[in-house]
């Protein structure tokens, strides 16, 4: 074996180790369990416990944890050693089946949007035996989702498997009427591309805006910037290529399929992409993957950033979401087949998903609403904050074809008969690569392009699955009851089709005239974070989420305090450090420049009162100007945080942050960026875009 296979998965006690290392019984149970997602009893949890135990001690773990992903921050853990003191004095190592499947953090400071409080005041973590347990550092961790004791969700694993659950059911009722028995389950398939920013730790160190915001809330540009685009898919340069090997032994060594890196469009950006899996696991992974960038980057002396806008005019990082849906069998959903029934079902399902799309945009653009993201959506680097799907032209004539009835370009016939005829082959490349657009068909896939590099993919994945769920439950009701199925699906894909098809745009999506063109058409254009989440708490999208048991009301009330309080507290954090900054190393280091330029004019008048001063005083002026301007924006920002504070309400604190805070920062920020243009940069306390942006050699 070759050095990567045989470091790949050693980490993670997989199917692989599970089956060399449990009895036979206890691994077809554990199998059971997995893929029917039956309760595991004691014994054989015991069982598993006691093997993951010595397999763990094995690797040199001392300690186990229950991993989670509460519903702020990236991950949680709390360590436990397998430790267990004897009365003479010695340790033995213990792990019980017990402490395997549940734990019981004391999670009174994970956010809960008042969910405990009312409900119960402790919460429990429980195994998701779907997804392996791995070793990080010293500690084995075991994935877990967290709930309330009265089974309330307080994390984003639980309603990402309840969504999971709800596409499974309905797809299932979808394929059986294409008379697809053989197929058991039905899981969504997720590949996360993931990008970040690289620079050298010696300048972010002495940057407060990074180290306490994870962006730069100050900055002037640099004389370049990305305008060559000589960075994108360039040599990589060797610190950060030794940094990218380093990555992928330990993301391999996890069973994490890294599989592309390559330089991106901004300078000092970078992205990642693994090979795609069942969506939690990918999930799981990503998380995983967030982390290890950051702690492999410090090894090698560098910071990984992985905010969505850390440099202004340079573009931010994005999560794209390649989305996609397959049976059991290994039949992806969504690509079109070379059978007219395979080709009526691809058909039905692509339906599905362009009504749900249309019908829940709210849900969609909320998914991904968070401060970091609200740069990005709309400022031409990114899909616009406007939801619409790209399917390409050739696949969007064809479903003109069948909503009119009329034969499509190269078809000799009438019309295409759905479940009689084969479409014709699309290649991927005749798909095209639409990067403007939010949510593109990828020949076999949909790519949703519109997470932030720091999102949890779980959010838009639970609402991409829940939504497409209730239309398949819908489809499936309106087909399981039609007399003649062949007219009835004709039928409904062409009605859907008629009355959905406002959703699909296969031109520019960062083009202006697109934005008009989007508001004829009524589809929504949420700006910013503050505007998209109220609408997760209609009325309308409560009863979707309570029907397809992913999200009670309660927990998505629960979940929208939770997110818009995450807003302002950032919001809060960043104006802080601005103010901070200003006033202790901004406005000083100008000062201590003036005095220079002040005492150099005088000292030239002194010694001849002709002699020229012009760059001194004329700097000075100039610099005096924009110190008072940025003075009186630093006091006028300071005011209006003391406003927020005095704010008890979440929903006008947040929109206080969007209507004043913004506003007030970027009045703030404009001066103090000329100051720095202006100033010696010797006399400048932190180091500038030239070198966060170029500094890695
Ligand atoms: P690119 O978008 O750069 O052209 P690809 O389209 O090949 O690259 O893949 C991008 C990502 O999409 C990868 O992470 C890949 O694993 C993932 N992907 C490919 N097929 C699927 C699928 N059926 N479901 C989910 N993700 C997929
Ligand atoms: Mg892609």
């Amino acid at each position: 074996m070759d050095q990567v296979t045989e470091m790949y998965g050693t980490n993670v006690f997989n199917e692989q180790t599970m089956r060399e290392r449990l009895p036979k019984e206890t691994f077809r149970e554990l199998e059971k369990t997995i893929q029917d997602g039956k309760p595991l009893n004691i014994k054989i949890a015991n069982a598993v416990a006691h093997a993951m135990k010595v397999w763990a001690i094995e690797k040199g773990a001392t300690h186990f944890t229950h991993w989670f992903q509460p519903m702020t921050g990236v991950t949680a853990e709390k360590h436990d050693s397998f430790i267990n003191p004897q009365d003479d004095g010695t340790v033995i190592m213990e792990f019980s089946g017990k402490e395997l499947i549940k734990g019981e953090p004391d999670a009174s400071s994970f956010p809960n949007g008042g969910l405990r409080a009312t409900f119960e005041a402790r919460g429990y973590t429980a195994w998701d035996p779907t997804s392996y347990a791995f070793i990080k550092g010293k500690v084995l961790c075991i994935p877990t989702a967290f709930c309330s004791y009265t089974g309330f969700a307080l994390d984003k694993k639980t309603p990402l498997l309840r969504s999971m659950a709800a596409i499974n059911k309905q797809a299932l009722r979808i394929l059986r009427l294409f008379g697809n028995e053989d197929v058991q389950s039905v899981k969504t398939t997720l590949g996360p591309e993931q990008e970040y920013f690289l620079i050298d730790k010696k300048y972010y160190e002495q940057r407060k805006d990074l180290i306490y915001t994870g962006r730069t809330l100050f900055g002037a540009p640099a004389p370049k910037s990305q305008e060559m685009e000589d960075h994108y898919f360039g040599t990589i340069k060797s610190r950060v290529q030794d940094f990218m090997n380093d990555l992928n032994e330990e993301l391999w060594k996890l069973g994490i399929s890294a599989k592309t890196e390559h330089n991106e469009v901004a300078p000092a950006q970078h992205e990642l992409a693994p090979v795609f899996s069942t969506t939690n696991i990918a999930v799981d992974h990503n998380q995983l993957t967030m982390e290890i960038i950051q702690r492999t980057a410090k090894k090698h002396d560098l910071v990984a950033l992985l905010h969505e806008k850390p440099f202004e005019g340079i573009n931010g990082s994005g999560k794209h979401n390649n989305w996609s849906i397959s049976t059991d069998t290994g039949m992806n959903l969504l690509e079109p087949g070379d059978t007219p029934y395979e080709n009526a079902q691809f058909l039905l399902f692509l339906t599905a998903i362009i009504k749900a799309v249309d019908e829940h945009q709210d849900l969609l653009r909320l998914a991904v609403a968070t401060a970091g993201n609200d740069h990005r959506l709309g400022a031409n680097e990114a899909p616009p904050a406007i939801i619409s799907i790209f399917l390409g032209d050739e696949l969007t004539q064809i479903l003109e074809a069948i909503e009119n009835d009329t034969p499509y370009a190269g078809q000799g016939k009438e019309r295409m008969e759905i479940g009689a005829d084969v479409l014709p082959k699309f290649t991927k490349d005749a798909t095209d690569r639409n990067r403007t657009s939010p949510f593109a068909f990828t020949g076999n896939k949909f790519e949703f392009r519109m997470p932030g590099s720091a999102l949890s993919v779980a959010q838009p994945n639970i609402m991409i699955n829940t939504v497409i769920a209730d239309v398949l439950d819908e489809f499936a009701d309106v087909l399981e009851n039609a007399d003649n199925f062949q007219l009835a699906l004709h039928d409904l894909i062409q009605q859907t089709l008629k009355d959905h098809k406002r959703i699909i745009f296969n031109g520019n999506g960062y083009d202006d005239s697109w934005v008009e063109e989007a508001k004829r058409r009524g589809l929504l254009n949420l700006k910013t974070t503050v505007d998209a989440l109220p609408y997760s708490i209609l009325p309308q999208n409560i009863e979707l989420f309570e029907r397809q048991g992913v999200l009670m009301k309660d927990e998505i009330v629960s979940r929208y305090e939770i997110m818009m309080e995450e807003y302002t507290k950032i919001l809060n954090i960043e104006a802080l450090t601005m103010t901070d900054m200003t006033s202790k190393q901004i406005l000083p280091a100008v000062a201590k420049f003036e005095k220079k330029l002040a005492e150099t004019a005088a000292l030239k008048k002194s010694l001849s009162a002709s002699m020229p001063a012009a760059y001194e005083t004329q700097t000075l002026e100039t610099i005096a100007a924009f110190a008072d301007e940025a003075f009186l924006a630093l006091k006028d920002l300071e005011t209006k945080i003391e406003e927020l504070h005095a704010i008890d309400d979440f929903e006008l604190a947040g929109a206080f942050v969007r209507d004043v805070i913004i506003p007030a920062m970027d009045a703030l920020r404009a001066p103090c960026d000329t100051l720095e243009m202006l100033t010696d940069t010797n006399d400048w306390p932190f180091p500038t875009y030239g070198k966060l942006l170029f500094g890695i050699i």
